[in-house]
């Protein structure tokens, strides 16, 4: 993020949060800008609702700061705290028609009669649901109900706009196209949004910034390329993207994969006693074993050879119970049964630590070779 360009418009400073001496939030801080999507992903538990709750003032802190434009906001109660919110649990009045439940919040605020008339007629319109205001919610579809729920959220022009898994209830055909209408009106708008979801693509194709947490900490914040071209540990390396996950111990450029074949890695590191090797699956080059020179890399044994249209996908036995996914997108035709020699090059090899931290190179060796035979600069 450039720095001191864009003002922080809300921000959570050292944030705790227990439940029954549980801690399930620890010590976050996150700095947001005004207009920003950011989205929390992690896997389940991993304190991302909580997280959102806390923002929208259903729960309290038990330490640190929330600030919004300037004001501290936490010991105001929900509705004073200008959020606009879409929760998968937070389902539309039933027994009111959509255009009840999208003026419900400015009738709450006691806005003029006709001025709820016509910001309802441009909710719908917005949410390309003019026509359907006298309808109760169990008559529209799962995708109209969440437009509705949208247009209720945003009808009282909320600061800041929460939602928590708000495709999770619709059809996988309807998904892509209420996330598209979510991030056209969300940038149309420059509402700063705030989304949690466990779906990696779904929060890759919608944030502005990604932020992954786990075990009620961030553990790397950062735009979709920061996140896969440099992650900080191999839980995000396989939470984004997906990566080839391989324990074992390294010496200089020898990597002793737990029950497997050697791997002979592109670059030279200080001794690891347990690390773990990260690579993506369509990164790695694949050719025949006959008659190959030697050099970094891994010899295996196709178990699975699956074609996929666009790109095939291999499962490659390096070891007894060890196996990497290999993704290529060109045609080459490889078969099950084949050996194959798999590389890489350098920027594509990561190593990381027993804590799970990068281990940085300590030469890199062989990769401009590497580059130049693959292809790639
Ligand atoms: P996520 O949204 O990432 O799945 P949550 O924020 O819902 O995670 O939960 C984080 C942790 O807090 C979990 O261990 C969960 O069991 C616990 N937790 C959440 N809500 C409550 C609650 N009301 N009472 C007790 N524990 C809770």
């Amino acid at each position: 993020m450039p720095e001191g360009r864009q003002e922080i418009f809300l921000s959570m400073r050292n944030i705790c949060k227990d439940y029954n001496g549980t801690r399930v939030i620890d010590d976050l801080s996150l700095d947001i800008e005004e207009g920003e999507f950011v989205v929390l992903l992690g896997p389940s538990g991993c304190g991302k609702t909580t997280t959102l709750r806390m923002l929208a003032g259903f729960v309290g802190v038990a330490s640190g700061n929330i600030i919004l434009d300037g004001e501290d906001i936490q010991h105001l109660p929900p509705y004073r705290r200008e959020m606009g919110l879409v929760f998968q649990s937070y389902a539309l009045f039933p027994h009111m028609t959509v255009a009840e439940n999208i003026a419900f919040g400015l009738q709450m605020r006691r806005q003029p009669r006709e001025a709820i008339a016509s910001r309802v007629a441009e909710l719908l319109d917005l949410v390309k649901l003019t026509g359907y205001e006298a309808r109760l919610p169990r008559q529209l579809s799962g995708g109209q109900q969440q437009r509705v729920a949208l247009a209720r959220a945003i009808a009282i022009d909320p600061k800041v706009l929460l939602l928590d898994e708000p495709l999770s209830n619709l059809d996988a055909s309807l998904r892509q196209q209420v996330a598209h209408e979510i991030r056209l009106l969300q940038k149309a708008r420059g509402l700063t949004t705030i989304m949690v979801t466990h779906d990696q693509l779904e929060a890759m194709s919608m944030a502005d910034r990604l932020v992954v947490m786990r075990n009620g900490r961030i553990e790397q914040a950062g735009t979709q390329r920061d996140l896969y071209e440099r992650p900080a540990s191999s839980f995000v390396a396989s939470f984004i993207g997906g990566s080839n996950i391989v324990e074992g111990d390294l010496d200089g450029a020898m990597f002793r994969a737990v029950e497997a074949e050697p791997v002979r890695l592109a670059s030279t590191y200080a001794p690891q006693p347990a690390c773990r090797l990260a690579l993506r699956p369509e990164r790695i080059v694949m050719a025949p074993s006959a008659g190959h020179a030697g050099g970094p890399g891994v010899t295996g044994t196709i178990e699975l050879a699956t074609y996929l249209g666009a790109t095939s996908e291999y499962l490659v036995r390096i070891g007894p119970d060890r196996r990497l996914v290999v993704r290529s997108s060109v045609g080459a035709d490889h078969r099950a049964g084949e050996r194959v020699f798999l590389r890489w090059s350098a920027q594509d090899e990561r190593v990381f630590d027993s804590q799970d931290r990068v281990v940085a190179p300590a030469v890199k060796a062989a990769s401009a070779q590497l580059a130049v035979s693959t292809g790639r600069s």
